[in-house]
């Protein structure tokens, strides 16, 4: 088989270090060459990559971030940046190429998959690789999900996402310690781009009191089963915050509340839904003493939790397993194969990883299973 090239890209994520390891691991012991390609596509379009010896890849599934760097390349996003890239793999007698990232980079990678054989042809044509080197030329590709937002349609975990979601529960439990001591309430900001998964895994762990989802603005924008006038200014709520004041409103006696919102977080109308709207709610219609706070970077740096160490160590064994599969049956598979995850088993996901549905999510709210679990 001919040498594996392997890349982190995109946003980094508890566990990518440890997929790295499972596929270098995996290609060393079956006497494959591995290389690291640095800083994602940014390595591979100006040929930056490491070879890997078995210790270049010891010590590091307890790491954060990614070993080998990631970064946000827009070169690779023309097609002149692609054919660089598609050099530097011919050169470095690649037959493989394992991508860890999130939909953006997967994206990439399955465009670079289907012009392969044209970037292959005109960089011949151009003098930038000789004909006999390029002849054998063929690539592999195989994608492996790594997002703490949980994204992807069809796998259910993906890398980083439940270490990510430990750090969220662990700060929104020394912020409802605070809250409690204070008689105030919480506005708790989380990551999560447009996918409410870490919010609602939060808000279900912590006993948060409200949760606002990009999946589920919290009312019908013609809900009449709340009061929807300001008892301060008389002006007409949002539909949302109406039910955020009934909600709070409901305990008596309760002093203090935590409130989680995603980043994504919009009503029906497509409005953000932001802290700060929050918080002035709150303030106004309730007379809390309201504070903000934004989780922001530390959501996905520090240590993987061990979930995300095992199963991104098969992910990255289970992507050699597949490259080492196409090698050993010739042609080149015609599609890029993505991996998810379940708790137990690692599976290839059939659809095109841009279809970043949140499915998970969506069965839970559905189900109407998380709506009744709030206000603690
Ligand atoms: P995260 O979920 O953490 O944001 P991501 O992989 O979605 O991760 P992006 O910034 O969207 O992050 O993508 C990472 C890189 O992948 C981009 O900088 C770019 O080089 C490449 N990429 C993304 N989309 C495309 C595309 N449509 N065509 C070619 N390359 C792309």
């Amino acid at each position: 088989m001919r040498s594996v090239c392997v890349l982190t890209s995109g946003g980094d994520s508890q566990g990518m270090n440890a997929a790295l390891r499972g596929v270098a691991r995996a290609s060393l012991s079956a006497g494959v060459k591995v290389f690291a390609v640095w800083d994602g596509y940014k390595g591979l379009v100006e040929g930056v990559m490491s070879e890997l010896s078995w210790l270049d890849c010891s010590n590091m599934v307890a790491a954060g971030g990614t070993k080998y760097g990631t970064a946000r390349c827009a070169q690779f996003r023309t097609e002149e940046g692609r054919r660089a890239a598609v050099v530097n793999l011919v050169k470095a007698n690649a037959g493989a190429l394992v991508v860890i990232g999130g939909d953006g980079s997967l994206t990439g990678a399955s465009i670079l998959a289907s012009e392969w054989d044209d970037h292959v042809q005109k960089a011949v044509a151009n003098g930038e690789l000789p004909q006999d080197f390029a002849a054998a030329a063929e690539l592999h590709v195989v994608g492996l999900v790594g997002s703490i937002d949980n994204d992807m349609f069809g796998t259910h975990f993906t890398i980083g996402c439940v270490s990510a979601l430990h750090r969220i529960v662990e700060a929104v439990d020394a912020i409802r310690a605070t809250a409690a001591s204070h008689s105030r309430t919480f506005v708790v900001e989380v990551m999560g781009r447009n996918c409410g998964w870490l919010a609602l895994m939060a808000g279900l762990a912590t006993q948060a009191d409200f949760v606002f989802i990009p999946e589920s603005p919290p009312s019908p924008c013609t809900s009449t089963s709340v009061p929807t006038v300001s008892t301060t200014t008389g002006e007409l709520l949002e539909s949302w915050a109406a039910t955020l004041v009934a909600k709070l409103a409901r305990v008596e006696g309760k002093r203090w509340s935590v409130v989680i919102v995603s980043e994504g977080a919009h009503d029906c109308k497509m409005e953000p839904i932001t802290a700060a709207r929050i918080k002035e709610v709150i303030e106004a219609e309730l007379g809390h003493d309201t504070r903000i706070t934004k989780l922001g970077h530390v959501q996905r740096g520090g240590k993987p939790a061990a979930f995300d160490r095992y199963m991104s160590t098969n992910l990255g064994i289970a992507a050699f397993d597949a490259l080492a599969g196409y090698a050993a049956a010739g042609p080149p598979a015609p599609e890029p194969v993505y991996f998810g995850c379940s708790d137990a088993s690692v599976y290839p996901v059939a659809l095109h990883p841009a279809v970043a549905a949140t499915r998970n999510v969506h069965d839970l709210v559905a189900a109407g299973k998380y709506d009744d679990a709030m206000v603690a």
